[in-house]
């Protein structure tokens, strides 16, 4: 680490990790990686009734999921451990004593209290410019039961760990200038701050909650989204390359990066979009890597064992990854091709029957089978045009009714690449049990 740059990712553990959250430690991330800095990463976990080890680890297994990577914090340790605050009374107990002995707190009514200074605190804001706040009642800081409280744990936190950027929150905007103020009642240089603009719901004006759709960074890693996909969009919630692109890779994002332009507006939280992009990251692997992303999602779906063939497998794979939006419907989407045992959609059933003669089109394709020895794309192809010529019809006729016949569904892989990795004998099969 060359940088003076230090800033870190301060969660509270909740239970749950929002991706308002993740936004939040992928800013600090970002910015830390651009300057050469170091990211560390504190628990804050003072409010003993909801914190527990399950909800620290849903943040630390979200982190690591996206490829967040902490230079400090839990599980690594660093110069200035611990860092879960549970663990640092000794160190608020110091800074307390410093305050104490400066006069700027007092007692009452059994909780330590914060006497302000009456002078305006100067926020410094990467983002917003220089914020001026006039913080008029003294607050507490430690409570009757003996707690500290957020503003003055994470400051002494801040100071203490070499704490120059502050990348938070704009929610965080109003706990600033009491922040400030105990900055400079210790004696001690205020970080530069960048308040980040919040993340609104799909519809409306209100906040993404945790109980929004979409909201948690846990359930996208359930649903097998792309991790790369989930941190690029987020990357654009309130930041962005400043041209009309969206996908870009995290090596070009570090280098652009920068808290002057993270943008003062609020950012619109749209779940269709993040999902249109996770397709487009899953089309752009490289297809041995979207194979072993997708094979234990087929496993568990009881679609393939041991005893498929790999390299059947891999055709499949490669076929859907050209169409499939998530891997979460990839097994309905693809599993007529391990079973023969799948169902007909009905909708796509009622289409196809409402005009001309299907059965007719495919026993005309079942009598023509037996001359096509190779069952190649470009032979099925030709055989198709042959059938619709000859017998006056569309090549589509062919092919929607045959389509379905063989996989229940109107839509899908490729029609030709279908039959072909499908196989002369289970294609025979399936349209022979259609049709008599
Ligand atoms: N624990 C605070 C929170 O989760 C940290 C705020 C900050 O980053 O300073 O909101």
């Amino acid at each position: 680490m060359n940088s003076e740059v230090r800033v870190r990712f301060a969660p509270s553990p909740t239970g749950f990790f929002h991706i308002g959250g993740a936004r939040t430690a992928l800013f600090n991330w970002l910015y830390a990686r651009h300057r050469g800095g170091t990211f560390v990463l504190r628990i804050e976990d003072t409010d003993k009734k909801r914190d527990s080890e399950e909800s620290v680890r849903v943040l630390i297994d979200g982190l690591k999921w996206l490829g967040l990577n902490w230079d400090e914090g839990p599980e690594l340790g660093g110069s200035h451990a611990p860092y879960f605050q549970s663990e640092r009374k000794h160190v608020y107990d110091h800074y307390l004593e410093r305050l104490r002995s400066c006069g700027r707190v007092y007692e009452r009514d059994g909780a330590v209290w914060f006497k302000v200074s009456g002078k305006p605190a100067v926020i410094r804001d990467e983002i917003r410019g220089d914020v001026t706040r006039l913080e008029e009642k003294d607050f507490v800081i430690i409570r009757s039961d003996g707690s500290p409280v957020f503003h003055f744990v994470n400051v002494v936190d801040d100071i203490d760990m070499g704490i120059t950027h502050v990348i938070r929150g704009e929610d965080h905007l109003s706990n600033s200038s009491k922040h400030v103020e105990i900055f400079e009642a210790l004696g001690m240089p205020t970080p530069i701050f960048a308040h980040i603009p919040l993340i609104l719901k799909t519809v409306g004006s209100g906040k993404m909650s945790k109980r929004d759709q979409g909201a948690l960074v846990e359930d996208y890693k359930a649903r097998r989204f792309l991790p790369e996909a989930v941190r690029n969009y987020l990357c654009l919630l309130g930041w962005s390359p400043k041209d009309d692109r969206e996908i870009l890779p995290i090596e070009e994002i570090i280098a652009l990066f920068e808290l002057k332009q993270i943008s003062k507006n609020n950012a619109r939280f749209d779940e269709k979009k993040l999902a249109h992009m996770n397709g487009q990251y899953l089309r752009h692997l490289p297809p041995e890597a979207f194979a072993s992303f997708c094979t234990p999602v087929l496993k568990s779906a009881g679609l393939i064992s041991e005893k498929t063939s790999p390299s059947y497998l891999l055709q499949v794979l490669r076929a859907c990854q050209e169409k499939v939006r998530d891997v979460e419907s990839l097994p309905s989407f693809c599993a007529y091709f391990f079973t023969d045992d799948f169902p007909f959609d009905a909708t796509a059933r009622e289409k196809i029957f409402k005009q001309g003669d299907p059965l007719s089109r495919i026993r005309e394709f079942l009598e023509a089978l037996p001359s096509l020895t190779d069952f190649t794309e470009e032979n099925l192809e030709a055989l198709v045009g042959a059938l619709s010529q000859a017998h006056g019809c569309k090549t589509g006729d062919y092919i929607h009714p045959l389509r379905f016949a063989v996989s229940g569904q109107s839509v899908g892989v490729g029609f030709y690449q279908l039959f072909h990795i499908l196989g002369k004998e289970t294609v025979m099969k399936r349209l022979a049990k259609f049709v008599f």
